[in-house]
């Protein structure tokens, strides 16, 4: 494993589907063995649009944990936390934003499309305005090398470079807190003038396949189209059978055209190669109906579901067991922020330790 650290998290939207394991879980999965992972639920951040009713944070925070465990993140492999059990985000959160300049915020692009297109939720709140900021807090917080994104997500980890630049330039570059400039180290500290006490994480941008839902559309829980990992085979099964295929074969005698059927994108995501085969070759040319294919497809989603659903049991028949591993990831967590926070205060000069006032012995 390189000792190269990465950290992502996840709002806690309840029950995870297809297209969240594809778009992101399936790659932490991996990155797991090849990173050190902090991988969080982000329950703050869902506060940021759904503050108005709170009633299923927690209950959704511990869905989301079910799933990843049954997607195969394990506590020996990396560390999983839920961030408000961290309170150390929140105080770098407030940090962050007293030297972040409000026209930074306002330009990141999802700021302006939300408050566009989420009408019936009032976003007119400093907690939405400063969200990147909290989430340039959880990363910086835990100085990661790397952050998972898509491209829609990139502009955030700008932001969060930028915020690192401001903060090391004024209080650890060569000019911050001015007395001497020959002084080699910080006043009152170790710290090394020109240290990046916040180093600028990078983007690590995952290939995410758009997955269809069962309407064609990008798979959404706000459609009603998604598979869940949680879905029982009989349920997949049910949900696939109506599914839109090729407009363009009306009857079963129409040749079709895989490339142009959300069920084919399922299959090139989902199925092996032999498949594949079978589904060019007999949608091509009419020898195969599209129940048959849909049944293919959804054989090759309960094989991926299945082992999930088996892992997810042992959690849901011992909940405590779940709640055990995101106590002892936020521990970890607790303890990496906390040592950050060190650093970040005395840079500050706001360190909790007694220090005598200036000109006294004592
Ligand atoms: S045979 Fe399969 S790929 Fe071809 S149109 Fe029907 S569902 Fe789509």
């Amino acid at each position: 494993m390189s000792n190269k650290r990465v950290l992502s998290g996840m709002r806690p939207t309840g029950k995870l589907h297809l297209g969240n394991y594809v778009g992101a879980l399936e790659n932490w999965v991996r990155m797991q063995d090849e990173y050190d992972c902090f991988f969080f639920i982000a329950d703050w951040h869902a506060l940021t649009t759904d503050y108005a009713d709170t009633s299923c944070v927690k209950e959704n925070s511990i869905d989301v944990l079910l799933d990843w465990l049954a997607a195969g993140l394990h506590p020996e492999k990396c560390v999983m936390f839920i961030q408000s059990h961290v309170p150390a985000h929140a105080e770098l959160h407030l940090l962050l934003s007293m030297i972040t300049p409000l026209g930074w915020l306002e330009r990141v692009p999802s700021y302006k499309e939300q408050k566009e297109n989420i009408k019936e939720k009032d976003l007119g709140t400093y907690g939405f305005l400063g969200y990147p900021v909290l989430q340039s807090a959880d990363i910086l917080i835990y100085k990661a090398d790397f952050v998972p994104v898509g491209e829609d997500q990139v502009a955030h980890i700008e932001l969060t470079r930028e915020v690192a630049r401001r903060f090391n330039s004024l209080y650890a570059g060569p000019y911050a807190s001015v007395s001497m400039i020959s002084d080699l180290y910080l006043p009152g500290t170790n710290i090394p003038r020109g240290k990046e006490i916040l180093p600028q994480p990078q983007s690590l941008l995952t290939p995410a396949p758009r997955l269809p839902g069962t309407d064609g559309r990008k798979m959404s829980k706000s459609y009603g189209n998604a598979i869940f990992l949680t879905d029982p085979e009989p349920v997949v099964r049910q949900k696939l059978k109506p599914m839109v295929t090729d407009p363009a074969r009306i009857r079963r005698s129409d040749p079709g055209n895989p490339d142009l059927c959300p069920v084919g994108d399922l299959h090139k995501i989902f199925s092996p190669s032999e498949t594949m085969a079978k589904v060019y070759e007999g949608c091509r040319s009419a020898g195969i109906g599209c129940i048959e294919c849909k049944s293919w497809v959804a054989d090759a989603i309960v094989k991926v579901l299945s082992p999930m659903q088996e892992r997810r049991k042992k959690y849901e028949d011992c909940p405590r067991l779940a709640w055990d591993i995101l106590e002892a990831g936020s521990s970890r967590a607790r303890d990496v922020a906390g040592a950050t926070m060190n650093e970040v205060r005395d840079a500050m000069s706001i360190s909790l330790d007694y220090e005598p006032p200036k000109g006294s012995a004592k």
